[in-house]
């Protein structure tokens, strides 16, 4: 047993969200029972993870992709009211955190998946740890990279490929729905970049800049940090905790 109290300090220090300026509130965001024993984690906090969560009989539910993000209508109506309804009715708490669980240099988003697809060579581009570049273990072809992403992440990445010299050594990677650093990646010199999603304009922009893109999903790129994450919470503070996942192709 652990107070939620106790959880979310020891988060807190391990992530330190007040120096990131996210979109979201980073923390409790419901608050449920007192004493936690055992800890659900998912990605994305739906209806469908509230419910396995809720089925498993967790104490609180801790994700990457919690709720009111800026700009989103204040009310507690539809979709997002009957989601809060289920964890106010269950007395279950809801923790998220975002930024800071995408940058942490030993369990976030980009390291956790940097390490599930075999690399070990990497260094952060910035000092937040938003964008990293990593030397492959050994250089791939686009096609070659494209067939390892899918083994690991079982899931085909879309690939853009540039026309450039030689196989792909060095990649920047940032998880999630960065599409939008291609331009930063390609300041940096590297061969190639992975994000989760893809927009329009990144065709455009990976063909121009000379940066092949992988867009490896969204879903897909940030599901192994809240596990690394849950992992250090069990062996530190001793309480349960298990992954709850729903399907998404995005
Ligand atoms: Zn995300």
């Amino acid at each position: 047993m652990l107070s939620l109290q106790r959880l979310v300090a020891e988060l807190d220090a391990w992530m330190s969200p007040a120096s990131f300026q996210d979109y979201a509130p980073n923390g409790v965001q419901i608050e449920g029972r007192e004493q936690i024993q055992r800890l659900a984690l998912g990605v994305t906090a739906s209806a469908t993870v509230i419910e396995q969560a809720l089925a498993w009989h967790a104490d609180a539910l801790l994700v990457h992709h919690g709720y009111f993000w800026k700009n989103e209508p204040p009310t507690l109506t539809g979709m997002k009211g009957r989601r809060i309804k289920r964890f106010c009715q269950a007395d279950v708490s809801l923790l998220a955190y975002h930024l800071p669980l995408d940058c942490h240099p030993e369990f976030g988003n980009n390291v956790a998946l940097m390490g599930h697809l075999g690399w070990d060579r990497y260094e952060a581009v910035d000092s937040q740890g938003l964008i990293w570049v990593a030397t492959l273990p050994v250089p791939l072809t686009p096609t070659a990279l494209a067939e390892h992403i899918e083994a690991r992440l079982l899931r085909a990445p879309t690939v853009i490929t540039a026309e450039s010299i030689g196989p792909i050594s060095r990649i920047a990677l940032c998880t999630g729905g960065a599409q939008d650093y291609l331009s930063r990646a390609a300041a940096i010199g590297v061969d190639a970049y992975l994000s989760g999603e893809i927009s329009e304009r990144t065709t455009h922009e990976a063909r121009e800049l000379g940066v092949t893109y992988f867009a490896a999903g969204h879903h897909a790129t940030e599901r192994y940090g809240v596990q690394a994450l849950g992992q250090r919470i069990r062996d530190h503070l001793g309480i349960e905790v298990a992954f709850f996942d729903e399907d998404n192709p995005a």
